[in-house]
């Protein structure tokens, strides 16, 4: 039996996902018996025509950006979407909240005209997504299960409660208890509630769960004693493109 063609592809990113995914070290090895890495800009030049699995990091940010993933995912038959960026357009996304012109200015200078952009787009707002491995940088753990998963013609397990459950499921100290604010009731799981366990807050990295209470959220961290204006911020830092209703709050 043929082992399933898998291509990784990076757009508008840090691609610390997809350095993340070469530093699997002791699964790389048993993943490279599953399936055939057909392209992979970071370790590979080969080129392929079509995919069974197409894992896309970064967000989706120039006219280039569009025309390219719409010819990815032509040619795949699973999309993944890999990481902030890419699942809800991450910190590039914050660009959004500035005048377009502004921000080419203060980036590009004279050179602005040269380099064509759009607002900051998840990919699953270009073209449609099968799955999302989230976090900034990805959950590796969350990766190897959906690569898994597919491979074993399984459907992966997908997260919908809020970081909290896993923080009080591992019995860490809640972070409120020690003065600080955390994202944790509002973000969604999958990661393990590392942050809290290891002394942190939530920032949130892996997105909001899907009924997300936005005024909630901001009176609650209006009680950790966060301005609104820094809490918005907050809020905003890895998912400005979901929570669209803050825009402009001052
Ligand atoms: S530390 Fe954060 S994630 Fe953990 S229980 Fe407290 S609020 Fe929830
Ligand atoms: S605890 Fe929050 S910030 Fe930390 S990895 Fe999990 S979702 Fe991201």
């Amino acid at each position: 039996m043929s082992k399933p063609k898998v291509a990784f592809f990076d757009f508008a990113s840090c691609e610390g996902c997809q350095l993340n995914k070469l530093n699997l070290e002791n699964s790389l090895l048993s993943i490279l018996e599953l399936v055939d890495i057909v392209e992979f800009r970071e370790a590979m030049d080969d080129r392929a025509d079509e995919y069974d699995i197409a894992f896309v990091e970064g967000s989706i940010s120039t006219p280039t950006c569009v025309e390219r993933i719409h010819d990815i995912r032509r040619r795949s038959k699973i999309l993944v979407a890999l990481g902030a960026c890419a699942v809800q357009g991450g910190i590039n996304a914050l660009r959004n909240s500035q005048p377009a012109e502004w921000v080419k200015e203060v980036v590009y200078g004279d050179d602005k005209y040269l380099f064509p952009s759009i607002p900051v787009q998840p990919v699953s707002a270009v073209v449609k997504v099968d799955y999302e491995v989230r976090g900034c940088p990805m959950s590796t753990p969350e990766f190897l299960h959906i690569l898994k998963s597919l491979i074993l013609g399984r459907k992966p397990e997908i997260f919908d409660h809020a970081v909290c459950v896993e923080c009080k499921s591992s019995e860490n100290e809640c972070v409120l208890e020690t003065g600080m604010f955390c994202l944790g009731p509002v973000t969604r799981a999958g990661c393990g509630a590392v942050c809290p366990e290891n002394g942190q807050y939530c920032s949130g990295c892996r997105g909001y769960v899907s009924n997300i209470n936005t005024d909630g959220a901001l009176e609650m961290l209006a009680e950790n004693g966060l301005s609104r204006l820094e809490a918005v911020k907050r809020l905003r830092l890895f998912c400005s493109s979901e929570l669209v209703e803050l825009d402009g709050v001052k």
